[in-house]
């Protein structure tokens, strides 16, 4: 646009060039018309003073004159070009020049007589009246070509002024209308960063505000952010943290894996859900040790991925925990032994053991000793949960072979099923189906199943029990063709005293809580329980558990596949009965060196290591950096100190282990990387 403005304005002075050079070109013609005119007047002068006076001098204008005329006339014909008049002019000139010479031609003959009557004949006046009249002619048509151009220039003049005026007019509501959007966006900017400012403050004011420790850590695990409960929970100042490792603040547990250090796990979990709880032991600045849950998300920021700690102390909550159950436990246990006199006296009494009871009688206590017993199993059902909840339920994990330990399952419950009419049948099962469990707790566990899956069925009904093999795991089913599960109940179905129905307890005799203790049983021994179900078509229970481990490096034995263990230990004795009680079940080699070990990791693959801590050539932890993911049982005699506990996967003191403790332990290490492995 503006280039535009330029050329027009550039064009305008070229114009207004040319106009003052035509200009100045006009005023010279119109002088030299002027000029011709004298020239005419001097010939005829010249003409005229001879012919009167007969004396040569005044023919010297004459003489002058008629070269300058043919020169002038040359010069304005260059200016006026092909112009008519000035043709015509020239040819009243020629006209009046020939008659000029004419006459001074006969005065210079002696005939001035003749020559003063050809002038008094009034033709060479005539012919100067008309070369004046020319003249004037050719002056106006000259005024009016410079009046006419003049006109034409401030015509476009005119132009240039309205296209400049148009298009500065333009640029102006250009200029504002940019004024405009950007003030616009400036506005829009300011109440954005407002609104940013506003954003942050609150986040600021949730994240200072908050009971919880937060911590933002990067991705090497060096903590970038923190909140002040964090800096209090752990008691350092905040500053001192800055920078810091997160894994300074927190104590791996040895049962989540020693191996891993903090921020693998950290990562491990924020990819597996974006934000879990995690149970962990924070360490204080004192060196103090505290419980915490910490629940991880990852947060994709400009500088790379970073994780988000929420970090809450439960010492009080899990006080009050602990609380609870010792009073439930107290509670319940207090009750059970009265109960338990009701019961067995009221069922003493219904044997007739206080003699005969009239009719109602017997009704009456009939239902007094079904809701003791109800009570009892009640109590029994609370006594479970609190237990499996505080960890002190003990789990003895060794293989089972399924074959056998299913049927013994419907044979413990076919009395039962009896009493409703319903018919047990277990499928043939694969002779190899062999898991890791605790016997008497799966016992418990198909007992619940087989138990529901008979109440919830039909009279006649039928309750299959079938095991199916998945990859690396054995499926028991416990399937019923009952009245099913109602959508709106799943998600409920193992919950604590949830049942479908509120009159399900009193008809069919249940706690509500033998799914829920189901579920945690079948957790604690590394499985999984799930269902299937329709309403009016029955339901099926699903228990998946680890199946009796067949890594590569198992060795065959006569007896089958057995895990391997390489016993490390410089005392014989020990090796020896150690080795006792791993016969017929692991495949056993010894080490009695640091030295005789090496040689035998470098030779074979071990699935587990028992390792004592001192030998006669150093310390069995020089041995744990070398291991890899070999699971290491650490049996010493020693205490063993934090690092140590830390590194390793579960540690055994001598004096206090008892051997099955130790087999114990090998089958629940081999039980838990089996399901690790599988999870990864
Ligand atoms: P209960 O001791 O009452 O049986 P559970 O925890 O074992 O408690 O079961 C909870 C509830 O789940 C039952 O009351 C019942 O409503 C429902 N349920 C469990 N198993 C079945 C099944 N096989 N068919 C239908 N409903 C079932």
């Amino acid at each position: 646009m503006l280039t535009f403005v330029f050329i027009l304005i550039i064009d305008e002075f070229q114009r207004q060039e040319d106009l003052s050079l035509q200009v100045e070109t006009s005023y010279l013609s119109r002088a030299q018309i002027g000029e011709l005119l004298a020239i005419h007047q001097d010939i005829e002068l010249g003409q005229r003073g001879y012919i009167l006076t007969g004396n040569k001098d005044f023919l010297e204008p004459y003489v002058n004159a008629r070269p300058q005329l043919e020169q002038l006339f040359g010069r304005v014909e260059t200016v006026l070009a092909q112009s008519a008049l000035l043709i015509k002019l020239e040819a009243i000139s020629d006209q009046k020049l020939e008659f000029v010479n004419l006459s001074i031609a006969m005065a210079r003959g002696g005939d001035f007589e003749g020559a003063r009557q050809l002038i008094a004949d009034g033709r060479g006046k005539d012919l100067m009246d008309q070369i004046r009249a020319g003249i004037l002619e050719l002056d106006r048509a000259e005024y009016q070509r410079l009046a006419d151009r003049q006109a034409a220039v401030r015509r476009a003049r005119l132009d240039v002024q309205l296209w400049v005026f148009v298009i500065f007019a333009g640029l102006c509501a250009a200029l504002i209308f940019a004024m405009f959007i950007v003030s616009k966006a400036w506005r829009a900017r300011g109440e954005a960063t407002q609104k940013y400012r506003d954003l942050s403050a609150r986040q600021e004011a949730i994240f200072e505000g908050a009971k919880d420790g937060m911590l933002i850590v990067n991705q090497s695990g060096s903590i970038e952010t923190l909140n002040g409960a964090a800096a209090a929970m752990t008691g350092y100042a905040r500053n001192d943290l800055i920078r810091r490792d997160i894994g300074s603040l927190f104590e791996v547990a040895p049962d989540q894996g020693n191996k891993e250090t903090f921020l693998r796990r950290l990562a491990q979990r924020s990819r597996e859900s974006g934000s879990d709880v995690i149970e962990l032991i924070a360490r204080r600045k004192d060196g103090t040790l505290f419980p915490c849950d910490v629940a991880i998300s990852s947060v994709k920021l400009a500088e790379g991925q970073a994780f988000v700690a929420i970090v809450r102390d439960t010492t009080e909550r899990r006080r009050v925990e602990q609380l609870k159950s010792e009073f439930v436990s107290t509670v319940s246990h207090e009750l059970r032994t009265p109960l338990t006199s009701i019961a067995g006296s009221l069922g003493l009494i219904q044997g007739g053991a206080a003699g005969e009871v009239s009719e109602r009688a017997a009704r009456l206590i009939e239902i007094a000793r079904d809701n003791s017993q109800r009570l009892v199993r009640l109590i029994n059902d609370i006594l479970d949960m609190e237990k499996l909840e505080a960890g002190r339920m003990k789990f003895v994990l060794q293989p089972l072979v399924l074959a056998s330990f299913l049927n013994q399952a419907i044979e413990a419950n076919l009395g039962y099923a009896q009493q409703y009419s319903v018919s047990l049948v277990v499928e043939p099962v694969p002779p190899n189906a062999t898991v890791i469990a605790d016997p008497d707790l799966l016992m418990q566990v198909m007992a619940n199943l087989i138990s529901n899956a008979t109440k919830f069925s039909e009279t006649g009904g039928e309750v299959v029990v079938r095991a199916l093999s998945l990859d690396r795991r054995w499926r028991i089913s416990v399937a019923d063709r009952g009245i099913g599960i109602s959508e709106a109940f799943r998600s409920r179905v193992f919950g604590k005293f949830a049942q479908a129905e509120a009159s399900d307890a009193r008809q069919k005799g249940g706690t509500g809580l033998g799914l829920s203790i189901v579920r945690e049983i079948v957790h604690r021994m590394g499985g999984e329980i799930s269902f299937e179900t329709e309403v009016g078509a029955g339901s099926t229970f699903h228990v998946d558990l680890p199946a009796e481990r067949r890594a590569s490096n198992r060795v065959e034995t006569n007896s089958g596949l057995y895990p391997s263990v390489l016993h490390v230990e410089d005392d014989p004795d020990v090796l020896a009965i150690v080795a006792d009680a791993l016969e017929g079940r692991f495949q056993l080699a010894s080490a009695q060196t640091l030295a005789e070990a090496r040689t035998k990791l470098l030779r074979s693959k071990y699935d587990v290591v028992i390792l004592d801590v001192a030998l006669p050539d150093g310390s069995g932890k020089e041995l744990l950096n070398e291991l890899g993911d070999t699971l290491v049982l650490v049996f010493s005699a020693q205490d063993i100190d934090q690092d140590l506990a830390n590194r390793a996967d579960a540690v055994l003191t001598k004096s206090r282990a008892s051997l099955s403790c130790v087999v114990e332990t090998l089958y629940s290490l081999l039980a838990k990387s089996e399901i690790e492995s599988e999870g990864t």
